[in-house]
């Protein structure tokens, strides 16, 4: 089933249109931020807003249907960011040249799935942090 256009622009507004995996604005973005499934439909997740984020198309492309990675740091199998359950600042730092550091098991296993490290991105991410659009 398609999500609504009123639950597309609520989760857009409670996002203050930045994904919020990456955080890039989406004027930063060519392309339109979506709607991503937290806990995507095949897993069974609902379409309620609760369940719902706005993500960065890159983040999404990565992302899929995972709900689970790997931390690089022991090898742990353990949950993704969830942007409804968890704070970002307590599981993702930005640096100034505009890595995303990942601070715990979570945080680590979901910078490294969604590549967020990217150079391009990093990159992108460093120019907006000088300019104060970032994160
Ligand atoms: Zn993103």
């Amino acid at each position: 089933m398609k999500l609504s256009n009123e639950v597309r622009e609520a989760v857009q507004l409670r996002a203050h249109g930045a994904c919020e995996y990456c955080r890039l604005p989406q004027e930063a973005s060519i392309l339109p931020h979506q709607v991503d499934h937290i806990i995507g439909r095949q897993h069974r997740g609902s379409d309620d807003v609760a369940n719902l984020c706005l993500c960065c198309v890159h983040c999404n492309l990565k992302k899929g249907p995972n709900i689970a990675s790997i931390d690089p740091e022991n090898g742990a199998v353990v949950a993704l960011y969830h942007p409804r359950k968890h704070s970002w600042h307590e599981h993702f730092s930005a640096a100034r040249d505009g890595t995303i550091e990942g601070l715990t098991s979570e945080g680590r296993a979901t910078v490294q799935l969604l590549d967020m490290n990217d150079e391009d991105r990093a990159r992108l991410r460093a120019l907006l942090l000088r300019r104060n659009r970032y994160p």
